[in-house]
Formats: structure tokens, sequence, C-alpha cells
């Protein structure tokens, strides 16, 4: 019989050491490019781990987090935030539109608006929660017909009906680059988009990559495994 431990009771996972190490990182590319390690935020990407794992993150003082599931996140932050009411939580997967409301009550940011029909849904969730949502635009920068994300050439007229008709507070540009391909390339498309549709924030770069993704611009990197170890079971 297999005596491993779960992931989600492992002692050698040491997460105030990871995300330290990873924050240490940051600053090093931050440094190299030039930047002040200040401007970029670390997402820590805590989709798959449970409060147990979570916890230990909140208490080294960090208040950025990552899910990408709605009904998981509902299942683990009321809690959280009650305890740590200054954190801030971010969408980082799919939405479905029959979501959206449940969406807009819970995550401080969402960022996969990659479609018309909901960036609408969110814009008239918002109105009706009365809070303050911050958007990003998923580009799907590989243009990979499975993956979410508005393709890069449609990008810019998502953007402007996102301003413009549907008045949410647009942030910035999100990508998940083609696993199989360099990420530089994609980062500096979405880089270019940004820049033409005079959008500051980048959301790119992850546990394999967020290195790289900083000297290109990144002002948010969404970093998981680096931080919590492999995926969990919650
Ligand atoms: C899971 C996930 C991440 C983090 O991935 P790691 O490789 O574990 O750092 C970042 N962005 C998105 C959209 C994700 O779904």
């Amino acid at each position: 019989m297999s005596t491993v431990p779960s992931p989600a009771s492992d002692p050698d996972i040491d997460i105030a050491a990871n995300l330290a190490g990873v924050m240490a990182e940051i600053a090093e590319a931050a440094a190299a490019a030039g930047r002040d390690a200040g401007d970029i935020g670390l997402v820590a990407v805590s989709k798959t781990h449970g409060p147990d794992r979570i916890r230990p993150a909140l208490e080294a003082g960090h208040r950025l987090f990552g899910e990408n599931r709605v009904q998981e996140a509902e299942r683990k932050w009321p809690e959280l935030r009650e305890a740590f009411p200054d954190l801030r939580l971010h969408l980082i997967g799919p939405l479905q539109g029959n979501k959206t409301r449940d969406a807009v009550e819970l995550f401080d940011c969402i960022e996969t608006i990659d479609r018309p029909r909901i960036a609408r849904r969110v814009a008239e969730a918002i109105q009706q929660a009365g809070r303050a949502v911050d958007c990003y635009v998923q580009v799907n920068t590989g243009a990979e017909a499975q993956k979410a994300g508005i393709p890069p050439d449609e990008a810019d007229a998502l953007i402007a009906q996102c301003r413009d008709e549907f008045q949410l507070s647009v942030r910035g540009l999100m990508c998940i680059p083609p696993a199989d391909e360099e990420p530089s390339l994609h980062f500096a498309l979405l880089r270019e988009i940004a820049r033409r549709n005079g959008l500051d924030g980048l959301s790119m770069g992850m546990s394999a990559d967020f290195p790289l993704a900083i000297p290109f611009g990144a002002t948010l990197v969404r970093v998981g495994t680096a931080i919590f170890g492999p995926r969990g079971t919650y």
C-alpha cells in the first residue's frame, strides 16, 4: 500500500517559502528589465487547493489570489474573506453565462472576458450587484480552436465594445500561450494589442514562464504550482 500523503496534507510543501521564492524571482526579473517589482502583481493561483493550503499564504501576508472555477471558489473564499477582508480574488477561468452573477458577487476582477455576450452579462450583473469589478479581456494569442479568448484580430472591437457599450472597467489583457510554443511571441503580441488600445494591464506568465513575461511588460503573473505544489483535489 502506498503511504504517499495526499498533496493537501503534504508536510514538505512550505507555502510561505515558495511564495518568497517566487517574489524573489519576480524582483530579479524586474531588476534585469529595469522595471519596478512593485508594478508586478503576483496572482497566487489556488485552484484545486483547499483552505488549509491557502491560509499559510494569507498568514504570510499575501492577498492576491486567482481561481479558475466559480463554484469551487464559492466553496472556500467567503469564509477566507471574512478572516482576511482585504484580500483580492481574480477569476482566471472561463465564465459561463449562468454563472456571471455569482462571479460578480465573489470576484474583484474577472480576467476572462472573451465575447460580447459574456461582457454584456457581466456588465448587467455588476449593475445589479452594485460592486466595482475590474475586467481583463482574454486574448487567444495562439488562435487555438479549443482555447478560450477572443482571436487577436477581433480584440480591438471587443475592447471598444466593453468600454463604450457596456461601460466595463477594462484594466488590461490576459493570455495563456499555447503549451508547445515559445511564449515570448505571445507576450509580445499581447503587449502590442494592449498598447494600441491604451491599456496598461498585462496578465501573462505562469509557473513555467513568469520571469520571461516580465521583460515583456507583465503587470500580473499568475502562479499556481510553484507556490502550492502539484494540483490537489479540492
Ligand atoms: C492554473 C492556471 C495558472 C497557473 O498555472 P501554474 O502552471 O500552476 O502556475 C495560470 N493561469 C491560468 C489561467 C490557470 O488556469
